[in-house]
């Protein structure tokens, strides 16, 4: 077998290379570590797509159900601060769109007949420099000579581990809670974020499912916070904080899901003709929601630099292709997990002044019509991130 790509991790971005790279001529495999197995209907994990990750999923044809999101309302449960943002001051219809994580998944997996190899993973790389391809070796002992290997298998990837790429990792010492709720809102549209000692806090709107839940939680609870608790616990005792700054009820309809946090980036995406993309290159803090909108951003620029290679040319450099993707995407993540650190770091704060200046920032940059475009812009992913 000699696929021109060989993918390790079918996830969304797996999936997603495979689906693109498949619609331009080239030919790729996945190789998955889990069964190929129908994701449960139960939808609990949502992911906020911005309209230019959306539009690379139209692009190839993927039609999910989704929630738009026109406003965001964003205040300090501490203190005064608050900004709000609507998709009318950039003048787009949407800001961006709650999907269902297992429903992307599951139509990203059935969309195209991907060559995948299930409950199977790599266990060598053998770069042939001379011959300008790599031999990849199995767990199931098959074989596959391949001109690129793409690393989509996540925040522990295997690949990175094979190729020896460097990794630095921080613990953001917090745990992500995520269920689904059904809870009465005025407004359809709108999004809140409330950052507050019992944690940061996301209501967001969830496109229509079978258990008639209005709203997807995302809330990220300092581990201190946890010690003497269980997670459900915490959640039952502290909800009402949230409710009574939402002046709504709140009914959790779901299983409570928990991540541990912790934000990763490799010093270099590539080597030889290997690369990392997505969560398996970095991952980040999802107060913004921006960790798969970063990866579609990682696979819309590998695609182009592969696609153009070929149409330019038989003899492909492999290691000067993947720079290019690199140099296009290394300093756009870098820069966006060292925003999210320095907000967590903010609001995690109990220091008076630092509570001070948060809010008298918070209301400034409400009021401070340039910098409020900038954040629109980037968490729509009008300007490509
Ligand atoms: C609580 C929470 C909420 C989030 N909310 C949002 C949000 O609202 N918006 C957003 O943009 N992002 C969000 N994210 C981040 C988002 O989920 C990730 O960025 C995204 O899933 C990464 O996709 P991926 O395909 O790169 O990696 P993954 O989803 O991790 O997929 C990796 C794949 O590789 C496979 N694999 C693993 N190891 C191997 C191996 N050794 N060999 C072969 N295959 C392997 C796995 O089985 C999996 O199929 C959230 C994350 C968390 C934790």
């Amino acid at each position: 077998m000699n696929p021109i790509v060989t993918i390790s991790g079918g996830g969304i971005i797996g999936n997603y290379i495979s689906s693109r790279l498949k619609k331009n001529n080239i030919e790729s495999v996945i190789v998955e570590k889990s069964k190929n197995q129908k994701l449960s209907r139960e939808n609990i994990r949502t992911l906020t797509l911005n309209s230019f990750s959306k539009k690379l999923l139209d692009d190839i044809g993927i039609k999910i159900p989704f929630a738009p999101i026109k406003e965001i309302s964003v205040f300090d449960g501490d203190g005064s601060g608050s900004i709000h943002f609507s998709s009318k001051e950039i003048n787009e219809e949407n800001l961006s769109y709650v999907v269902f994580f297992n429903d992307l998944q599951q139509k990203l997996q059935d969309q195209d007949e991907h060559q995948t190899f299930f409950e199977n993973q790599i266990e060598d790389i053998i770069q042939d420099n001379e011959k300008n391809y790599s031999e990849i070796k199995l767990s199931s002992k098959d074989t596959i000579k391949t001109k690129f290997v793409a690393g989509c298998d996540g925040r522990n990837s295997n690949v990175a581990k094979i190729a020896e790429l460097n990794e630095k990792k921080s613990s953001y010492n917090q745990t992500a809670i995520t269920f689904t709720a059904s809870c009465e809102t005025k407004d359809a549209y709108l999004a809140h974020q409330i950052f507050s000692e019992k944690g940061i806090f996301a209501i967001m709107p969830l496109p229509q499912n079978d258990k008639k839940s209005t709203h997807t939680i995302v809330w990220s609870v300092e581990n201190n916070n946890l010690l003497d608790t269980s997670i459900e616990d915490y959640v039952n005792d502290n909800i009402a904080y949230f409710e009574q700054k939402l002046s709504t009820l709140i009914r959790i309809d779901s299983a409570i899901l928990s991540f541990e946090l912790f934000s990763h980036h490799f010093e270099n995406y590539i080597s030889g003709n290997v690369v990392l993309v997505g969560d398996a290159a970095h991952s980040i803090h999802p107060l913004a929601g921006q960790g798969i909108n970063l990866g579609f951003a990682d696979a819309d620029a590998l695609c182009e630099e592969i696609i153009s290679s070929y149409e330019k040319s038989m003899h492909i450099d492999q290691t000067l292709t993947l720079k290019r993707y690199e140099i296009r995407r290394k300093n756009m993540n870098l820069l966006m997990l060292k925003s999210m650190d320095f907000f967590v770091n903010l609001f995690g704060s109990k220091n008076l002044y630092v509570k001070l200046l948060r809010n008298l920032g918070l209301s400034g940059v409400n009021k401070t019509e340039f910098l409020k475009k900038f954040f629109i812009n980037h968490a729509a992913g009008k300007n490509k991130i």
